[in-house]
């Protein structure tokens, strides 16, 4: 459905995120159904230009309607995605800066790169901080080399930890570090050494991913004929359980349902995702790319041939605009929120909606606090730590018809 923006934000000047989608990866992990391609490393230069045109260009322009919101806007954060943007030079990261810096980029503003631990040496990461990137995203997954092999990783566990203290000798005070769970043959005892060994290294922040077996790859195919066992439930919960148990014991905030910061000097929770789950404004640039402003998401067409095809001949590489309904926007607004310890703020939802959730939902809050999933108390809505492990069961009460609006 393709429809054109219906209202500009309320705010004079608004502070927006922006995501730059880094299509390409060396070769694709047996689990990964995100957008990206591998074998397109001769496209990557035009494709950085083609970024940094659009990026200069924001808020992208719509397929053949009239410009969106001519709203001022201020850059907050900037986070680097993939695929992996560790293929990026410093200097084609540094071009993209500079587009960003044509607008206001708050002073201090976190700039995250997502990096594959194989791609890294000292003078990559250093070339690399002197761009202004500040904080890195390191794909780890596990500690365990025959785990990495079978998930497909380019890497193995002493590339990791390498990566890690060369990052840190280059400067970077602010590193975070992937995991998964839920991995085919994974014991108890081999993810809490994963934990452990991460927790050995004092990252500023830890993202642990349950794997999810997506239809279309290597792993989804291989489950569907039967060759492919992974923790049931029950011991992915296990393992979830353990980590919630040994990250609080080394002092970290498990600020989100899968993430977790370092208790110190600076909020070392990750900025440019809080945006997301406060269900803040964002501009994706890049192949598949979605942007959220002006009351619509916008969706970046996915084929990077394509978008650079596109960019280059200034057509605009946006393929779907999708107005959000305000129905939508408080839904999201609460299950976006929820997926945080701070939970959702009853007073900032009055502020944006002019009403309360209790308003809209009473019926999905009283059955979410009678069976113990959700809380509420100080003005927030909460998650319980049951509710934690069952956040779906909790989310999809919210997309059913709210009961006024
Ligand atoms: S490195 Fe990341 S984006 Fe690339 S294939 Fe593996 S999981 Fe997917």
């Amino acid at each position: 459905m393709t429809k054109l923006p219906l209202r500009p934000p309320e705010e004079a000047e608004v502070e927006v995120g922006l995501y730059v989608h880094v299509a390409f990866c060396q070769s694709i992990c047996h689990y990964c159904d995100f957008n990206t391609y591998a074998g397109l490393g001769a496209l990557i230069p035009r494709y950085v230009d083609a970024v940094a045109r659009e990026v200069a260009a924001l808020p992208t322009p719509l397929p053949g309607g009239p410009a969106p919101p001519d709203t001022p806007f201020r850059i907050g954060s900037i986070f680097f995605g993939g695929g992996t943007p560790s293929l990026l030079s410093p200097s084609q990261v540094e071009t993209i800066l500079a587009s960003a810096r044509r607008w206001p980029v708050d002073a201090g503003a976190e700039i995250t790169l997502e990096a594959n631990p194989g791609d890294l040496s000292i003078d990559h990461l250093r070339a690399l901080r002197a761009t202004g990137v500040n904080r890195l995203s390191l794909g780890v997954q596990s500690f365990d080399d025959r785990m990495l092999r079978r998930l497909c990783r380019r890497h193995d566990a002493a590339t990791a930890v390498r990566a890690f203290e060369q990052a840190r000798a280059a400067g970077f005070d602010n590193l975070s570090v992937d995991l998964m769970f839920g991995l085919p043959g994974q014991s108890q005892d081999h993810w809490q050494d994963t934990v452990d060994r991460a927790v050995a290294l004092v990252p500023d922040h830890l993202s642990l991913y349950n794997l999810t077996i997506e239809p279309g790859t290597p792993f989804g195919r291989w489950a569907e004929l039967g060759k492919l066992t992974v923790p049931d439930d029950d011991a992915a919960a296990d393992m979830y359980q353990a980590a919630i148990d040994r990250l609080a014991a080394a002092g970290y905030r498990h600020y989100e349902i899968s993430n977790w910061a370092r208790e110190g000097p600076a909020d070392y929770r990750a900025q440019h995702n809080l945006r997301y789950w406060r269900n803040q404004l964002y501009f994706g640039v890049g192949a598949g790319a979605h942007s959220s402003f002006g009351g619509c998401r916008y969706a970046n067409v996915r084929a990077p041939r394509e978008y650079v095809r596109r960019v280059e001949k200034r057509e605009s590489p946006v393929d779907d605009v999708e107005e959000i309904e305000r129905s939508l926007e408080m839904a999201e607004t609460m299950i976006l929120g929820l997926r945080l310890d701070d939970g959702v703020d009853v007073d900032g939802f009055r502020t944006r909606f002019g009403c309360e959730p209790d308003d809209v939902f009473s019926s999905q809050l009283a059955e979410l606090t009678n069976v113990g999933l959700i809380v509420v108390e100080r003005r927030a809505i909460r998650l319980t730590l049951r509710g934690r492990f069952l956040g779906n069961e909790v989310f999809c009460r919210f997309l059913a018809r709210p009961d006024a609006a």
